[in-house]
Parts: C-alpha cells; sequence; structure tokens
C-alpha cells in the first residue's frame, strides 16, 4: 500500500469539512440544554448575547445554516415589492436558490463585482432607484466579507454602507468568513481581530456570522442586529422551520470556536499563503495571490484540458479540491502545513514540475 494512503486525507474542497476537535466535542457535550423555543436554552442565549456584545450590536439570534441566516435577515429589513441591492457572485444572491424572492417576494438587484470583490459606489448609487411607482424600493445593501476568499477594502466598505444609510438603505453583511475578513485586516492595521471584526461589523444594521465555516463547528450560524431587527427575524426563523430545541449543543460548539478558533486563522491564511507558494512558476497554472484562506488556481493552455485528470492524481494521492478550469483550494484547522506540503508535491508530480 502506497503511504499516502494510510495518511488522513488532505481535504482543501471547502472550510465547511472539518470535524469538530476533541475538546469542541467535550464542551459540546458538557453545555447546559433548554428549550430554545420557550427561549430556556442557555447556551444558545449565552452564544447570542456573546457574539452581538462583540460585535457591538443590541441582539442576536441562532440559525441552523447562513442560508437561512440570509434569508431572516433580508425578509427582516424589506418588505413584499422592496428590492436588495448585492454582488453578481454573493452567497445572499446567487447560491441560496432565490429565498428571499421566492419566499419574501423580494426582488434582487445584482451589480457586478470590481476585481476586488466590491461593488463599485457609483454603481450602487445608480442602481437605487427613484421614489416612483414605476421601481421596486430599493431598501437594503447586502455585502459579503469576505467575498471568494478577497477582504473587501475597508474604506470602500464604509464609504457604500454610509451612501446606503444616506439613501435611507439598511445594510445586511453576509459575514459567513468575517473573522477571517477580521484577521486578514489585522494583519494590515495591527490591531486585534475582534477589534477588526467589530470595526467591519459596526458599518451595518445586520451581521451575519458563519460557525460552521471556518471556526470549525459542526453547525450554525448567528445573526446579529438590533433588538427590534431581531425580533422580527425570529418570528421568520419560526416561520421557515427553523425553531430548534436543545440546540445548545450545537451553540457550545460555536461558542468553543469563538474562545478557541479565532486566532488560529491565521495559521489557516499562511498555509493557502504557502500553497501558493508551492504552486507557483509551474507552466500550466496561474496562481492567484490568496489574502484569506481560499486559493483559486486558473488552469491555462493545454492544462485545461486536463482538468479532470488532475482532480484524479490528487484524489489517488489523497488530496481533495474543487473546479475546472479554475481550481479551488480551502484551507482549515483539519490541515496542516504538512497536509500542504502533499498537495503541492501531488500537484507537482502531475505536472512533472
Ligand atoms: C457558506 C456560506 C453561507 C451559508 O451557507 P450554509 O451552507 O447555508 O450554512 C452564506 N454566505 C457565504 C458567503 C458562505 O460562504
Amino acid at each position: 500500500m502506497p503511504s499516502h494512503v494510510e495518511s488522513p486525507i488532505v481535504d482543501l474542497r471547502s472550510d465547511t469539512v472539518t470535524r469538530p476537535t476533541a475538546a469542541m466535542r467535550d464542551a459540546m457535550s458538557a453545555a447546559p440544554l433548554g428549550d430554545d423555543v420557550f427561549g430556556d436554552d442557555p447556551s444558545i442565549n449565552l452564544l447570542q448575547t456573546t457574539l452581538a456584545e462583540r460585535l457591538g450590536f443590541e441582539a442576536a439570534l441562532f440559525v441552523p445554516t447562513g442560508t437561512q441566516s440570509n434569508l431572516c435577515a433580508i425578509l427582516a429589513h424589506c418588505q413584499r415589492g422592496d428590492e436588495y441591492i448585492v454582488g453578481q457572485m454573493a452567497h445572499a444572491y446567487r447560491w441560496e436558490g432565490g429565498g428571499a424572492a421566492v419566499l419574501g417576494s423580494v426582488q434582487p438587484q445584482p451589480l457586478e463585482h470590481q476585481a476586488d470583490g466590491m461593488l463599485a459606489l457609483a454603481a450602487i448609487e445608480a442602481a437605487i432607484k427613484p421614489d416612483d411607482v414605476h421601481y421596486a424600493r430599493t431598501r437594503l445593501l447586502a455585502l459579503e466579507n469576505t467575498i471568494g476568499g478577497k477582504l473587501l477594502p475597508f474604506d470602500q466598505v464604509l464609504a457604500a454602507t454610509q451612501l446606503a444609510q444616506h439613501r435611507g438603505l439598511a445594510r445586511h453583511l453576509d459575514g459567513a468568513r468575517l473573522f477571517n475578513a477580521a484577521t486578514a485586516q489585522a494583519a494590515l492595521s495591527g490591531d486585534e481581530v475582534f477589534h477588526e471584526a467589530r470595526r467591519i461589523a459596526g458599518c451595518f444594521d445586520s451581521v451575519s456570522v458563519c460557525f460552521s465555516k471556518g471556526l470549525g463547528a459542526p453547525v450554525g450560524s448567528v445573526l446579529c442586529g438590533s433588538r427590534d431587527f431581531i425580533k422580527r427575524a425570529h418570528r421568520l426563523r419560526k416561520m421557515v422551520g427553523g425553531g430548534m430545541r436543545q440546540a445548545g449543543v450545537l451553540a457550545a460548539g460555536a461558542l468553543h470556536a469563538l474562545d478557541n478558533h479565532v486566532d488560529r486563522l491565521t495559521d489557516d491564511h499562511a498555509n493557502c499563503k504557502r500553497l501558493a507558494d508551492g504552486l507557483a512558476g509551474i507552466d500550466g497554472l496561474q496562481v492567484e495571490t490568496p489574502q484569506t484562506n481560499i486559493l483559486f488556481v486558473e488552469l491555462t493552455g493545454g492544462a485545461r484540458e486536463r482538468s479532470a485528470d488532475l482532480l484524479a492524481h490528487l484524489k489517488r494521492h489523497g488530496v481533495l479540491a474543487l473546479g475546472l478550469y479554475q481550481l479551488r483550494f480551502v484551507t482549515h484547522l483539519d490541515v496542516d502545513s504538512a497536509g500542504i506540503d502533499r498537495a503541492i508535491a501531488a500537484v507537482r508530480s502531475f505536472f512533472k514540475a
């Protein structure tokens, strides 16, 4: 048996593939529980108050998924016939089954992204409809940070959210990877990660954070906002079937992640950079410079036709990735630098580089 088969799989498909650590499982099994539909689950209540407080909001709501979190947020901000401005590639537009339109009669107004992932200020301004019977009412600006692994430039986030506020729009952040964004921003500013997370969150009326991505919890997102907003979102969560009972067992995993897995995101970012450096210079690959934990690698020239072969080759060497002409590698807490080196070696052996 080749040695790689005995090693654990280096699964770089997504940061959602992480499994709870032993310490996280201990925290989950020790969690005090109650019926959260009665508001009685101490672990959920603690997670909600902790994240709200750390990000500077009045209240928060635990939800099973980021999709449900964004849906509740959009529906809590908008009425039927309203519209939200959102990126063409944003999860809350492109990857959520059209939920806001299907379930809320809220129309998206998607905009193209700049190369840095941000929406152009002028494009946002031009998309805000006048108060006229012909138009849907523009009600909400929804941004995503990080988006495609990119940190949105903070000065632009500030300018866009200030513009939205001046024009009477609510502002929602899909911060599924808010702490990756904060980690990257902290590396630029020298400030502390939670400080940066609060700075980013402070530009918005609501923020959704995923715990099942880089933070390594098995399930759960938390939506933060004002007390009134969270009250509306709570009713919507019930309506879409998100009222859970002793789900504190899950919230305890998220709380553990908040205390133990935020600071270590720098490791994931360093590993992503290590992977990019290790793949640089291979003929047939165009390697992006990663800002956080997601690396995109474009196949060029003749390599484009060999995409499926490359993925199969990687799989035989115990390395998993996703993509077609553009491959995606995502680092997370179940991959260490030795795993990254195995991934680099596997790619290099395919290209005999
Ligand atoms: C993963 C993700 C979500 C939510 O995903 P779920 O699978 O529903 O938890 C939302 N937004 C972004 C940017 C994401 O990456």
